[in-house]
């Protein structure tokens, strides 16, 4: 993308709180920020919100870390931590006091109480009054001296409107009349999450910010700061937030909400990359699957949508599955390993060998929605089935005939000198004429057999790939199980 609006490179910000996990929101929030620095040539930096000291935690740091660059997003620089950046804070705020563009204010919490209860029952929006808008120089001293406790209030202009115009919607127009005289400082002296966001991104000369749509209400109080402070705004676009597929807001309650915890269920980063950059954006050319570097290639912020998101997880296994289809064979087997050893298959998974794994895997891949899948569902390539499945049995062990089928079919394989597809193949096809069967009626039960479920990758080739010997024992097994 070029960028004819702006003569500087853009420069973006991630900006978490590491009270929590990297969750979707804001992987999809860092993500937007990441493709319209690397769309443009700019820079995608990353500030850790942990002005919050009880609850930002350094594990939560790293797994913010881990969850960013699991999903490709690399930033520029050193990660810059706000809580270092105190000192220019209250700088800010004092230099707000001393130009008379903000004002203590020794209202007590009880006294505000009252007034906000009060508003609240006379059906009001509650906003300070200005009770201390207007003290004398000699009244705020005197009432320091006696140790009163002050908080510092920005003076919100009374008169005019705060207006941006939102890369995701259109315009935005406050009154601003209707903007608190909002605290900047608070009484113990630390300074409140407008103004650190406000001097934190004019240090950082962030040119744009793209934020979930629940700060929207904060854009105006952030513009007032930034000219306040001698700043140019930055420009401003507003997602709107990730919906569960009940519509209502993603939370825990709809499963898995931290991105790594994707990861550990089989999603490949880039399935994560293409199907969360698609929440809120598109290309606008009807694709929905794309490599991270087309993403890249065609981000344009006109195709930002404003209509809601839904975080849709069958669309997440589709655009894996596709994804999966995708990977080279060695990237493949990289991949799965981890997986194997997770589930205490990883011994097995590594002395089955290159060329066995290859051959199984590739077999796999067609079908496999998740890399977890390639164990939960693939083991049967590794290890013996220990069960059938409820419905493979329902539906391809419950006919009486099936015990002698599948010892017709055992004693075919033994005599098959060639243990190939096609020879297997046409094991099975005779050994289907000579019982006066359909094929389909002894190649469903084998499948069962061989792997414990219904469905699997085209049998032939899936049985050459066992061998001989690892068919015969499952058949027999199948039929030791039927016998009793
Ligand atoms: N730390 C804030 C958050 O996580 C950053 C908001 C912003 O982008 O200004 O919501």
């Amino acid at each position: 993308m070029n960028n004819p609006d702006q003569l500087t490179p853009i420069r973006v910000r991630f900006a978490p709180s590491p009270t929590g996990y990297l969750h979707v929101g804001g992987a999809r929030t860092a993500l937007f920020n990441y493709l319209l620095a690397r769309s443009t040539g700019g820079k995608f930096l990353l500030r850790i919100e942990d002005t919050d000291l009880e609850r930002s935690t350094p594990e939560m740091v790293q797994a913010i870390l881990d969850g960013l660059t699991w999903l490709g997003l690399s930033w520029d620089g050193e990660p810059i931590f706000q809580s270092e950046n105190r000192p220019a804070h209250v700088a800010a705020a004092n230099h707000l006091l001393e130009e008379g563009k903000a004002y203590r204010c020794f209202c007590s919490k009880e006294i505000l109480d009252a007034k906000r209860e009060k508003a609240e029952q006379e059906g009001r929006a509650y906003r300070y009054d200005g009770t201390c808008r207007n003290l004398n120089a000699e009244e705020i001293e005197s009432r320091i001296l006696k140790g009163e406790a002050s908080v510092v209030r920005f003076k919100t202009p009374t008169e005019g409107v705060t207006r941006f115009k939102d890369i995701v919607r259109k315009q935005v127009d406050v009154t601003n009349s209707e903007i608190d005289d909002f605290v900047i400082l608070r009484s113990d002296g630390s300074p409140v999450y407008q103004l650190a966001v406000v001097v934190d991104d004019m240090a950082m000369e962030i040119t744009h910010i793209i934020r979930g749509e629940d700060h929207i209400s904060n854009t105006p109080k952030q513009i007032l700061l930034y000219l306040a402070l001698g700043g140019k705004p930055p420009k401003f676009g507003h997602v709107p937030l990730i919906l569960g597929a009940d519509g209502k807001r993603l939370s825990k309650r709809h499963g898995a909400t931290s991105v790594l915890a994707f990861s550990e269920r089989g999603i490949l980063p880039e399935a994560m990359f293409n199907f969360l950059a698609l929440l809120g954006w598109s290309a606008k050319d009807n694709q929905e699957f794309y490599q991270p570097e087309e993403i890249i290639a065609r981000f344009q912020p006109s195709g930002f949508n404003n209509t809601g998101a839904v975080f849709d997880e069958d669309k997440l296994q589709w655009v894996n599955a596709r994804h999966i289809r995708q990977l080279d064979i060695q990237r493949l087997k990289q991949t799965v390993r981890p997986y194997f050893i997770q589930n205490d298959l990883g011994d097995i998974y590594d002395a089955a060998g290159e060329d066995f794994n290859t051959k199984a895997l590739l077999l796999l891949q067609e079908k496999m929605r998740t890399l977890l899948e390639f164990v939960s569902f693939g083991k049967y390539f590794w290890v013996d089935p220990v069960a059938y499945s409820d419905e493979a049995l329902e539906r391809y062990f419950s006919d009486p005939a099936t015990l002698h089928n599948l010892e017709a079919i055992a004693s075919g394989l033994n005599d098959c000198a060639v243990f190939e597809s096609s020879p297997i193949e046409g094991v099975i096809r005779e050994t289907a004429e000579t019982l006066n069967v359909k094929a389909a009626v002894l190649i469903h039960p084998v499948r069962v057999a061989l792997t414990g479920f219904h469905v699997s990758p085209s049998l032939f080739d899936m049985m050459a790939v066992l061998g001989k010997e690892t068919c015969l024992r499952r058949l027999q097994n199948a039929v030791v199980y039927l016998k009793k």
